[in-house]
């Protein structure tokens, strides 16, 4: 299948490869030369614009930083570009309503959009081991379930379009607020005396389990390998922690939802990247407390 594929960063680098080992034809581009070299040296063949990219293609995958740059990349220079019968799939993490609004212009002029946000960070997207969350029609999700394949190893359909981000935002609001209270705990466990292998050993096969904990436990020599082991480096970025939580916020109040937890995460979260802590590992947060 011809495939292009537009944003070619930290998580976009390693899927279009990962389309690429799968067979496809995959032609990228990328704003950065940095990145289209790298994605060049996988097999993609680069592209100057995002137009000549889309020309003639089967389907346009994107893994853009947000909405603003979604919204503008889709409307000025995919739709109305690529043949109509070309299926669009967002990868990015936007919000809700961004998503839909970009779907219905897609799906006004003819093509078959879904917003295909991911679960799993570089690690999985070079690994081909994410986790896809698919919002769109029952015959946008056939078509985009085998392409989605070839770079995770689960994809679901969520509902109709929006879903897709809609699961996202309401999953990393639970991991976000589940780390700090994780932390939190071992916080409190340790200044209370206990040793904090035996409070894990505890904790982890007794209510208070979470896969912040048995996962990706915020205690450097506690429970399985974590970027707690490494300083805090590598991970998931606080910093897109950040941007998950706000999107959350975002989506709660425009349908009056009350989310006094993500809430409280958020602020915290603003606080620790302010603070200089944005580009280290969200379970950080734990030096804080
Ligand atoms: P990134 O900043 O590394 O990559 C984004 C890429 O998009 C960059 O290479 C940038 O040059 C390019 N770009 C920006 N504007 C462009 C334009 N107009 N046209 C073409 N290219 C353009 O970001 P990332 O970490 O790869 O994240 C991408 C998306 O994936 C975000 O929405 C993020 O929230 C989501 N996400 C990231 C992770 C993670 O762990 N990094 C995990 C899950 C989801």
């Amino acid at each position: 299948m011809k495939i292009a594929f537009i944003g070619l960063g930290n998580m976009g680098g390693g899927m279009a490869a990962n389309l690429v080992k799968a067979g496809h034809e995959v032609r990228a581009f990328d704003l950065s030369a940095e990145a289209a070299s790298r994605a060049q040296g996988n097999g993609c063949s680069v592209v100057p614009t995002v137009r000549e990219a889309v020309q003639g293609t089967d389907a346009v995958v994107s893994m853009l930083p947000n909405g603003a740059i979604v919204e503008s990349v889709y409307t000025a220079e995919v739709i109305g570009h690529a043949p109509t019968a070309a299926l669009l799939l967002d990868c990015s993490t936007i919000d809700v309503a961004t998503a839909r609004k970009v779907e219905d212009a897609a799906r006004a002029a003819g093509h078959e959009m879904v917003d295909a946000p991911v679960s799993g960070g570089i690690a999985a997207a070079n690994g081909g081991t994410l986790t896809f969350m698919v919002g769109g029609s029952d015959a946008g999700f056939a078509r985009a379930e085998p392409i989605l394949a070839a770079m995770g190893k689960a994809v679901i359909h969520a509902g109709q379009a929006g879903a897709g981000q809609a699961a996202k935002i309401c999953n990393n609001m639970i991991l976000g607020a589940t780390m700090i209270a994780t932390c939190e705990a071992f916080a409190l466990a340790d200044k209370l005396g206990l040793n904090l292998q035996t409070f894990y050993d505890i904790s982890s096969k007794a209510s208070g389990q979470s896969w912040s904990m048995t996962s990706y436990c915020p205690v450097p020599g506690v429970g399985p390998q974590s970027p707690a082991d490494n300083d805090y480096q590598g991970g998931f970025a606080a910093a897109l922690m950040l941007k998950d939580l706000k999107l959350a916020m975002e989506a709660a109040a425009s349908v009056g939802a009350k989310t006094p937890m993500g809430q409280r995460a958020e602020e915290l979260y603003a606080d620790y990247t302010a603070a200089g802590s944005g580009g280290s590992d969200f379970s950080g947060i734990i030096k804080t407390l």
